[in-house]
């Protein structure tokens, strides 16, 4: 069932899905994982210099659709199967309390996934695809097992991101799983909000993707 899953995902467009156990969930009904992950386009990145672009925007929330519709066939897929499913949105907040947060980090699922590693940008550099990715989880109670091992972090000396980043926001300090100490989400935003309120509502960047040596091209 595992396999199918994978290749559900993958016909309805995902471009990469690994599988985890979460220890701990944040959701005990949930102790499982899938990670989906889909590329962001290499010629619309390329729109991106030193400030957000509204064709790279209008892309972002194309992909955050895409991964949001292919959570929710997960879900009804495994249903189907007999487990319960709850799919988590590519850009999900918990609203005023907790704004930059959703039930869990996409990276942490996508990291234990044997995905790829969390940069010192605090975004998740997939093995395949560097920070190119946008990623949404379906946390499950369907038995599943990790395919991949998890990776060391592969960011070394670089502190690129964190010399780019036009607010400020990357310390540039060693990663963590779910890059809660390397990014001040807050920063990100208010820059955002201050400087490209016309582009996004002040939402989105990318410059720190842009820049990322990991980024492979294609
Ligand atoms: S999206 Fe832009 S402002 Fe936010 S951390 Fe990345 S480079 Fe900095
Ligand atoms: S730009 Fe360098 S430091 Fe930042 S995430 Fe990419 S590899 Fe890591």
């Amino acid at each position: 069932m595992q396999d199918q899953l994978k290749q559900f995902a993958l016909t309805l467009g995902a471009s990469e899905v690994g599988f985890c156990k979460l220890t701990p969930s944040p959701l005990p009904q949930f102790p499982y994982a899938i990670s989906i992950a889909v590329k962001l386009s290499d010629a619309v990145l390329s729109t991106i210099d030193n400030a957000p672009s509204f064709i790279y925007f209008q892309h972002y929330r194309t992909a955050n659709t895409l991964l949001d519709q292919i959570a929710f066939r997960l879900t009804q897929k495994i249903e189907e199967y007999g487990f319960s499913a709850l799919p988590v949105a590519a850009s999900q907040s918990l609203g005023k309390e907790n704004p930059y947060r959703g039930v869990i980090p996409h990276k942490t699922a996508a990291v234990l996934s044997g995905l790829g590693f969390v940069g010192k940008s605090g975004l998740f550099l997939s093995s395949k695809y560097g920070s190119k990715v946008r990623l949404a989880t379906v946390l499950t109670d369907m038995p599943l097992q990790s395919e991949l091992p998890v990776i060391e972090n592969g960011c070394g000396e670089c502190t690129l991101c964190k010399n780019a980043c036009p607010a400020g926001a990357i310390f540039g300090e060693k990663p963590t799983i779910d890059g809660e100490r390397n990014f001040d989400p807050e920063k990100c935003s208010r820059y955002m909000k201050e400087h490209f309120q016309d582009i996004g509502r002040g939402s989105v960047c990318g410059v720190c993707i842009k820049v990322c040596p990991k980024n492979k091209l294609q």
